[in-house]
């Protein structure tokens, strides 16, 4: 059956989130539709440049098949290889009809591994800001803030495989024999910035922790970087590229008077996790708090969950904070199982003037990052496969990854707004929407780039 398009009547110019114009065609159709019109995604992909000389074939084709191998979960390069000859493959990517096929595996690889990486990384930030300008994030989410959650993410380990920008660690582990010994374990980290809602999580932005030899300052040779140390370069960026970002959530690694100083330099806001009750500034509120009842209790029959909530405001113990820190404790007992678990957060800058139960949303909100970011796209993507061991070359492949992530939500949040509305679980209907999408590629006939 041959798909055909149908174009929007609408110039590029104009085209944005809130026209919600009817479009038509397959789903895949419908999609690239959007890519192209709404977010210029060819464009911002013909922007990425590479250090090959006279390459075969153009870093815009390679880009757009990095793209739709990430966005059609393509499970390895090798995976990939022989659909760079598939008609329906090229048509996808909207290769030009005198090309047969678009190279090897390697071809892909060594094209990701000579990337510009800033060019590639604008791929993310220009659908990001066009978003922004498209007023997709204009409500926010809890108090109208924009909140992005920050938090370490290790794709990739290996026993023997290793590259000049691994991280190295002594890892026990049995051998033949069922002998405990210590061996090298390799592995690749990054702090990741994601913007979260109450359903649409985007990712913003990464940053790799660096192997001893190769970070700056004095520990350099000495140990390798630590998470804390990536996230502040990260969180540095984050101010500059996104502007509109208003809190940063994190666990309770970021709960330190360096962090938190930080935020406050970059007039960031901050909702952090704080677990140990011996440091400060939980151990300052749990002594306000002492045996204390709740301030406050709701319960929450949706939920099944009784919540009490304790608020204290303006803690200046913690010596490495110029400031006042709020600290809000909330018990959340649960009817059905019969569960209690508490939570504390720390609080600085804007979010202040939140209520302690919407600190609590957000402290909870956090997971975001963890579940509908890491561990889909581990469980459910195929990000942590090893698609090319080269510093550079992973860092591209996530960027072109993060942009087909990105946009697949953007598509389902913004355009198909009753897709899916039934399914609790965001996952599973991402994975039913790219289910279509990849149905959808075997009857594709005409490129859905070509407008002519
Ligand atoms: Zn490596």
């Amino acid at each position: 059956m041959e798909v055909t398009i149908q174009v929007p009547e609408i110039s590029d110019d104009t085209a944005c989130e809130k026209d919600h114009y009817t479009i038509g065609g397959s789903r895949l159709s419908q999609f690239i539709t959007y890519i192209r019109k709404v977010y210029r995604l060819r464009d911002h992909l013909a922007d990425i440049t590479d250090g090959r000389q006279d390459p075969t074939y153009s870093t815009l084709l390679v880009a757009l098949a990095v793209f739709f191998c990430g966005l059609l979960r393509i499970r390895s390069f090798n995976a990939l290889e022989p659909r760079l000859k598939e008609t329906g493959f090229l048509k996808l990517v909207g290769a030009p009809s005198h090309l047969s096929h678009l190279g090897s595996a390697d071809t892909v690889s060594r094209t990701l591994q000579s990337m510009n990486l800033n060019s590639v990384r604008n791929v993310v930030v220009g659908v990001l800001r066009k978003a922004e300008r498209n007023k997709v994030f204009r409500e926010g989410w809890i108090g109208s803030y924009r909140y992005v959650a920050i938090d370490g993410w290790e794709p990739i380990q290996s026993w023997n495989r290793h590259c000049d920008h691994c991280l190295v660690r002594k890892v026990k582990k049995k051998d033949a024999s069922g002998k405990v010994i210590e061996v090298e374990q390799y592995y690749h980290r990054y702090v990741v910035a994601m913007l979260i809602d109450d359903r649409m999580d985007l990712a913003l932005d990464f940053e790799p922790l660096l192997p001893s030899d190769l970070r700056p300052g004095p520990l350099r040779n000495k140990a390798d970087e630590g998470e804390l140390t990536a996230a502040k370069r990260l969180v540095r960026r984050l101010r500059q590229t996104y502007p509109w970002v208003d809190v940063v959530v994190a666990d309770a690694l970021y709960a330190n008077g360096p962090f938190l100083s930080l935020l406050k330099e970059l007039d960031l806001g901050g909702v952090i996790i704080v677990r140990k009750s011996s440091d400060e500034p939980l151990k300052e509120a749990l002594d306000l708090w002492a045996d204390k009842p709740a301030e406050q209790t709701f319960e929450d029959k949706a939920k099944g969950e009784r919540i009490e909530l304790w608020d204290c405001k303006d803690i200046e113990t913690l010596d490495t904070y110029d400031g006042k820190i709020r600290v809000v404790r909330a018990q959340v007992s649960k009817a059905d199982n019969d569960t209690v678990s508490t939570w504390c957060a720390c609080v600085i800058g804007k979010p202040g003037n939140l209520s302690p139960r919407q600190v609590l949303r957000v402290a909870r909100g956090r997971w975001h990052i963890e579940n509908t970011g890491f561990h889909q796209w581990t469980k459910r993507w195929q990000f942590a496969h090893v698609f090319t061991h080269d510093n550079t070359g992973m860092q591209a492949l996530y960027w072109l990854f993060f942009s087909a992530y990105d946009l697949l939500t953007l598509f389902l949040y913004r355009q198909l707004k009753s897709y899916g509305r039934d399914r609790a679980e965001v996952t599973q209907t991402i994975s039913r929407l790219i289910d279509e999408l990849r149905d959808d590629l075997a009857r594709l006939f005409l490129s859905p780039w070509d407008t002519s």
